[in-house]
């Protein structure tokens, strides 16, 4: 199926609703991005503790938009030792609100307005349900950091700073523009289409997503955390990378239950070979599978299923997605 065939067929939201008309045009093909797509793993780690990997976030480039996909505790320092800043990020989505992929949330925002001083604009959000009610319990007068945003707006010495960094008294709160979304929306954006999908994790607990991204460049699919399903399949057919949970080794898996919410990495074979992906990345890993000789093994596994590149993600790891290609036994001056 042609990627514009996919579009088309998945359910529509009335946020896609809203821009049908610049959707049929198709912004994707006309936009000319400033800079190529790539997406930065932020974190590839779990919930457990690890200095070497951070909870789940992610972070794309394309044309002159920056947005995290998850921002989960640790992504944030991940993203400045990215080399980018906190104010140059313009939209975040989130997946789901377990901890690991959103606790960096309060940072984002708050890192941003004190450092943007009212010089840009208000963060775009988009997310599940209750992303909104959160949004409110943070950053609301009456949320936690409601104290806080008030000092900052009216002592002196905080207006000192922010008008330091160019800001004109009064200073505006913080303003997260929040959208929810669910399976089946479509956000339009400049040069790019984010397709919602549905994940299968923790339901009826949480409501639980994954997004494709279509560009003129390419595609990139990110399954949030989710087992092995149809719906993954569906929505990540045919794209360049697909950015997957790989949780624990296939077989150690305590129930069914368990297995149907992370998945494995035999699971994962199956689904980037059934979607026809041409790379999967591998993220979310259990300090279990992360030893060497485990990763090498199930690459090799993997590798027996699905005939696409396979890719032992890691913290910083920027990707785009044209697959590395041999030429010549020089690399460029100070990589090797
Ligand atoms: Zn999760």
């Amino acid at each position: 199926m042609e990627r514009r065939d996919f579009i088309a067929s998945v359910a529509v939201s009335p946020i896609a609703a809203a821009t049908a008309a610049a959707a049929e045009t198709s912004s994707v093909e006309q936009a000319t991005p400033a800079r190529p797509l790539s997406i930065t793993l932020l974190g590839t780690g779990t919930p457990a503790p690890s200095l070497t990997r951070q909870s789940s976030g992610y972070l794309i480039e394309i044309g002159s938009d920056l947005f995290v996909w998850d921002h989960g505790p640790g992504a944030h320092h991940r993203l400045i030792e990215s080399g980018h800043r906190t104010i140059d990020v313009t939209h975040a989505f989130f997946t789901h609100l377990h901890y690991d992929h959103c606790m960096d949330y309060g940072r984002l925002v708050l890192q941003r307005w004190d450092q943007g001083a009212d010089r840009i604009a208000d963060l775009k959000v988009w997310g599940p349900p209750p992303i909104a009610r959160m949004t409110q319990q943070l950053f609301g007068e009456d949320g936690i950091y409601g104290p806080d945003i008030k000092a900052r707006c009216e002592h002196r010495s905080s207006l000192d700073v922010f008008e330091a960094r160019g800001g004109k008294a009064p200073r505006k709160r913080p303003n997260p523009q929040v959208t929810e979304i669910h399976a089946g929306s479509v956000i339009d954006g400049n040069g790019w289409k984010i397709t919602v999908g549905h994940a299968q994790h923790v339901q009826p607990y949480l409501e639980c997503l994954a997004f494709r991204l279509d560009t003129k460049e390419g595609s990139i699919c990110y399954t949030g955390d989710s087992g092995p399903s149809n719906s993954i399949v569906e929505l990540a057919k045919g794209c360049d990378l697909l950015i997957h949970m790989n949780h624990y080794f296939s077989g150690t898996e305590p129930t069914p239950a368990y297995r149907a919410a992370c998945g494995n990495h035999r699971d994962n074979a199956e689904i980037a070979k059934r979607a026809g992906v041409k790379t999967l990345v591998l993220v979310h890993l259990l300090a279990q599978i992360d030893q060497p000789g485990i990763r090498e093994q199930i690459v090799h596994e993997i590798q027996e299923v699905f005939d696409g590149t396979v890719i032992w993600g890691e913290d910083l790891m920027k990707l785009g997605v044209v697959n590395a290609k041999i030429t010549t036994i020089e690399t460029k001056q100070g990589d090797a």
